[in-house]
């Protein structure tokens, strides 16, 4: 690290590589990918070695009732709150080996440096590990760390059930992982999550580091349009009430103002018409739209403008519904966090740039209760969520040396 008093301090790329293959060996899939969802035996065998290699790392693990775990080394005055850092070790169905898992292993890395050089830091660091971020077996997404922050209550989540109808709060305790600690108890002095981008942006620009500055306001709607059910070759188009045409026509809408305005998202995702028929008219269509923006004002009038749109398809006649079932405000993460980490890439000389996040992290919920930032990495054509998820050794040291050199110089 040069240009850094600590320069002594060195990330072992290897080791990290070597950690993050042997890790994604657990639930691995033959396409190189990772099935490790929440609660599974993959997944209590992902957090034993986890647990083993933080125990050989000399750090000190607390578990709290919720899974969470947390991994300590301790600081010089251990009155002090922790710097923490971490991500998760959960994956999609058919996740990749780097998000989450590059977060949470990166943060044992950092230990394991420090180890190396002897370094004790002011503060205790902490490593966390939180349970259930992906969601998708026990939806919603970034469960545990929504506990810890106070976002959901503990019954909420213990009373979650996957579509076999088996509880959370069970599934937790099958693994071995209810712990003793209070959730939320724990207090940190702040928080840095390190993550694959999971999207174009920086390999795009040849860039090293996304300097997180915050996450994207997005919001999710169902909306049903009734219309009327008739035959496909005796109805006019004139006389129709196509329920699939109004669709449509709303759906356009939000297409046009996302593909106008700068960084704005629309993405339909599900869409169903009734009865399902070739050559009948659909007398009801159930369709989601998801829209995003980084700054809410814009994102609110995606949303203006799509409600706009049903009010014209009700007067022509149609019965429209619409439901916000999730919204998540843009959120902007805590400045000294977003100028430490800038300022340690500068110092690094790594190429980086401010970016917004598109997709939530468990550090928008911890945003909640102390200071948090995030550092990003490219991956390889942006892709995640998807087996073939990949990031080099050399893009993932980057990463946890900017994580590294941000997490000293918040403990000292
Ligand atoms: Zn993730």
């Amino acid at each position: 690290m040069k240009d850094h008093p600590m320069s002594n301090i060195k990330i072992d790329e290897a080791r990290l590589w070597d950690s993050l293959m042997t890790h994604a060996k657990i639930g691995g899939t033959p396409d190189g990918g990772i099935c490790r969802q929440a609660l599974t035996d993959e997944d209590r065998a992902g957090r034993d070695l986890f647990c083993q290699w933080c125990r050989d790392a000399g750090l000190e693990i607390s578990i709290d009732k919720v899974g969470n775990i947390f991994a300590i080394r301790p600081g010089l005055d251990n009155t002090l709150d922790p710097v923490a850092f971490g991500s998760h070790l959960d994956t999609q169905p058919t996740g990749g080996k780097f998000d989450g898992i590059l977060g949470v292993l990166g943060g044992l890395e950092v230990m394991r440096a420090l180890n190396d050089a002897n370094y004790q830091t002011r503060r205790p660091l902490l490593v966390a590990s939180w349970t259930n971020e992906e969601g998708g077996r026990f939806p919603p997404a970034m469960l545990a760390s929504g506990v810890y922050s106070g976002k959901f209550s503990l019954d909420y989540a213990n009373d979650l059930t996957d579509s076999e109808g088996v509880r959370f709060g069970d599934a937790l305790k099958d693994i071995g992982y209810v712990g003793e600690e209070t959730v939320g108890e724990r207090t940190f002095h702040s928080y840095l999550e390190l993550h694959v981008e999971q999207g174009p942006v920086l390999e795009d620009e040849s860039t090293e580091i996304g300097v997180v500055n915050g996450v994207q306001g997005m919001s999710w709607h169902k909306l049903t349009v009734k219309g009327r059910e008739s035959h496909a070759g005796t109805t006019p188009m004139p006389s129709r009430l196509d329920a699939m045409a109004a669709a449509n026509r709303i759906i356009s809408v939000c297409y046009e103002q996302a593909n106008a305005i700068v960084d704005a998202k629309a993405t339909i995702g599900i869409i169903e018409a009734q009865p399902a028929s070739p050559n009948v008219i659909p007398h009801t269509v159930n369709f989601t739209v998801d829209l995003r923006h980084p700054q809410d004002t814009v994102q609110q009038g995606l949303v203006r403008k799509m409600l706009d749109a049903t009010a014209i398809e009700s007067e022509i006649g149609f019965t429209i519904s619409h439901e916000e079932v999730f919204r998540s405000p843009a959120l902007h993460f805590d400045q000294g966090c977003i100028d430490i980490v800038r300022k340690v890439a500068t110092d690094l000389g790594y190429s980086h740039r401010d970016i917004v996040s598109g997709a939530g992290h468990d550090a928008v919920y911890v945003s909640d209760v102390c200071p948090t930032g995030m550092i990003f990495v490219p991956c390889e054509d942006g892709i995640s969520h998807n087996s073939i998820e990949s990031i080099t050794p050399a893009q993932a040291r980057a990463g946890v040396e900017i994580l590294l050199g941000a997490a000293i110089r918040l403990a000292e």
